[in-house]
């Protein structure tokens, strides 16, 4: 859903609004060329660079500027009112495996380019099962779409399992799964910080539960920062709810739970 803060910085006007209502009878192979900017604000590379050609504007009509610049951080896509999906728009597919190293419940899933050192470090500590995504974070660096029957065999054999956990933001939002941050207290996990958390750009929809969660399990958070991009610019004394942060030298929130 288009938010207020976007609706409030782009004039919506009847020919936008003719605009889009007619382009599902048009035969469009990108639809961001009919758009003056709606997401423009949500975009962490224009708002650092104050540029349009760094912007969702920019990057849909230069797929050079695109593969270079964008962050991959799909928050334009939650913006557009089309939902569309530029981040992987110029990419080549991509195709993503599943391997379940060990099983047990709950089920911790990990991107194996990303978190599988915390995962293991977790699944050992918890006692519970782990399986590996590979080839996943390509999508969320480099872009491209995901190859359609290797996301459905990865589901389904998840699917297999119960009580199933993303450790990334990236393995829940390309597999639909439920992100561990979300459930601290039910796995018996305790967040001892206090301070900012960083909301994750590819969940922007859970980040009140998100931030409920982790008070719940204890932490004490007095601030959530959900304009900057770990990617882009990422703010020093925050905690970040994205295993990626470790290769920045940033604080993880499995540094706090699985060091
Ligand atoms: S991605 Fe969507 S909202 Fe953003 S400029 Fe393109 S069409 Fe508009
Ligand atoms: S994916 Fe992120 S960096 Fe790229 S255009 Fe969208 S908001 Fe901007």
């Amino acid at each position: 859903m288009v938010s207020l803060t976007v609706l409030r910085a782009i004039k919506v006007t009847p020919t936008l609004i003719a605009r889009f209502a007619l382009l599902p009878f048009r035969k469009v192979r990108n639809p961001c060329l009919y758009c003056p900017g709606i997401c423009l604000a949500s975009c962490p590379t224009f708002l650092e660079s104050g540029s349009l050609a760094l912007s969702p504007l920019g990057y849909s009509r230069s797929p050079a500027l695109w593969e270079e610049k964008c962050a991959k951080c799909w928050r334009c896509t939650f913006e557009c009112p089309l939902g569309y999906a530029l981040p992987e728009a110029f990419g080549k597919p991509l195709r993503i495996e599943v391997e379940v190293v060990r099983g047990g419940a709950p089920l911790l899933v990990s991107v194996e380019e990303l978190d599988l050192e915390y995962a293991e470090k977790l699944s050992e500590r918890l006692g519970a099962g782990l399986a590996v995504v590979k080839g996943l974070d390509a999508r969320y660096t480099r872009g491209g779409p995901l190859d359609r029957s290797s996301i459905d065999s990865a589901k389904k054999r998840l699917a297999a399992h119960a009580r199933v956990f993303a450790l990334s933001p990236e393995a829940a939002h390309a597999l639909g799964l439920e992100f561990l941050p979300l459930h601290p207290s039910e796995l018996g996990i305790k967040v001892d910080y206090e301070g900012v958390v960083h909301a994750p750009c590819l969940l922007r929809g859970v980040e009140e539960r998100v931030i409920e969660s982790l008070r719940a399990a204890g932490a004490r958070i007095t601030g959530v920062d959900r304009d900057s991009c770990l990617k882009v610019k990422p703010r020093g004394q925050t905690l970040y709810l994205c295993p990626r942060a470790r290769r920045l030298g940033l604080l993880s929130i499995y540094d706090l739970i699985a060091p």
